[in-house]
């Protein structure tokens, strides 16, 4: 007899893996050039030569470093060093390895803050929709609720108003992600400005504290003209959940981290309650190899650029054609307005070009697709006739 919540989990599988197993087996009735896979979010630029030459060399001296054994439960020591060092470099922070807690991965990282912060499924974390979908089994597993509400229309920015009537007694914290998937947008300076003053007000009017855990996975994948502002120096109960997933394009290698800044309210007990919360969740020990791999190149990127110039190219192209969507400033999506009130039903219309989009109800919101741009240029190139072909249909 399995677990009734387990079997009820497993018949929603992610619909994003759905499309990309369906992508694998169409691809070898057509041929894998003729499919135009636009599902997932997988990196599509290699790991810069560094990350391979590091592990390489780390395996050569393996006599003499420990590579194979179990790190601290925060994390190995000098990583954390590292990590906090480029902290400062960039941010102006003035962090030590004591503020920064490795994990396996952002997942891992929002799966341990959710548990940290909440007692039980009464007390909840607020995020915006469209929102990453695995959010909400990262606060199942974590046993809160996830309450979403919707983002700012047409903007996507973070709706402050629903925001202001949305947070209760039982708001232990407000989730936000930016460079934003599915959408791509990165929130402004003032927006985040505005959170911050609104959750100051409301902590004391509730009278607990309301922490800002803010998803990173694409923070340096942004685009000319854009920033993305350093929440901690804004609202010192923020927690930031970070991956070395997408801007380092290690996925599978599975390292990220938290940083609790010294200013959060409950600092002193944050790491060892994330060390007690990971004990719960079952993550001990971050992978090794790649966590000391990770610490010696925590100041380099893969090539972005290549994102930059694929943005450019869609966004335009298909803005010319009559598609609607916001301009993303960071990440690797752009979240485009379906050609008919039904997004599932337009996703089947592109399927018959062998267009792959994802539909954004399984982002939480109505009407629109993602399209994951983590490929190869020449893709882009090769679609674009077959997005004219699909918008002409409902000319
Ligand atoms: N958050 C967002 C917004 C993501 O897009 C992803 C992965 O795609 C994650 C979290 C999970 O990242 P990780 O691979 O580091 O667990």
């Amino acid at each position: 007899m399995l677990s009734k919540e387990v079997l009820e989990l497993s018949k929603q599988p992610s619909v994003i893996r759905d499309i990309f197993e369906f992508g694998m087996k169409r691809a070898k009735e057509v041929g894998a050039e003729n499919v135009f896979d636009f599902s997932i979010g997988n990196p599509s630029v290699p790991a810069p030569k560094e990350v391979d030459e590091t592990a390489l060399q780390m395996l050569k001296e393996i006599d003499s470093v420990n590579i194979h054994g179990y790190t601290s439960n925060a994390g190995d020591q000098t990583v954390r060093e590292q990590v906090a060092a480029s902290l400062n470099r960039r941010f102006g922070t003035d962090y030590t390895g004591a503020n920064i807690f490795m994990t396996i991965g952002a997942a891992a990282a929002l799966g341990i803050c959710f548990r940290t912060l909440t007692e039980g499924p009464e007390d909840e974390v607020i995020t915006f929709a469209p929102f990453f979908p695995e959010y909400k089994a990262y606060a199942q597993g974590a046993g809160c609720k996830l309450t979403v509400i919707p983002a700012q229309e047409g903007t996507f920015q973070i709706n402050l108003e629903a925001l202001d009537h949305a947070v209760n007694e039982h708001t232990k914290a407000v989730l936000i992600n930016s460079p934003n998937n599915p959408t791509g947008v990165v929130y402004t300076e003032e927006n985040i400005q505005k959170l911050a003053e609104l959750l100051e007000r409301k902590q004391k009017e509730i009278g607990h504290s309301i922490y800002i855990i803010t998803d990173e996975p694409y923070r340096e994948i942004v685009y000319d003209g854009f920033e993305v502002p350093f929440v901690p120096n804004y609202y010192k109960n923020t927690l930031v959940g970070y991956s070395f997933s997408k801007s380092l394009s290690l996925p599978g290698e599975r390292v990220g981290y938290i940083v609790a800044p010294t200013q959060a309210e409950d600092f002193e007990q944050l790491i060892p309650a994330f060390i007690a919360a990971a004990r719960l969740l079952s993550y001990v020990s971050v992978p090794s190899l790649y966590q000391k791999v990770i610490g010696k190149c925590v100041d380099l990127t893969s090539d972005i650029s290549i994102y930059q110039e694929n943005k450019d190219l869609f966004y335009r192209s298909l803005s010319e054609m009559g598609y609607e969507c916001v301009e993303p400033g960071g990440a690797f999506y752009l979240f485009v307005k379906a050609l008919e009130e039904d997004a599932k039903a337009f996703c089947e219309r592109a399927k018959k070009y062998d267009l792959l989009l994802v539909p954004s109800d399984s982002f939480g919101c109505e009407g629109y697709v993602r399209i994951s741009y983590c490929v190869p240029t020449k893709r882009i190139e090769k679609a674009l006739p077959l997005f004219q072909k699909l918008i002409d249909e409902y000319k």
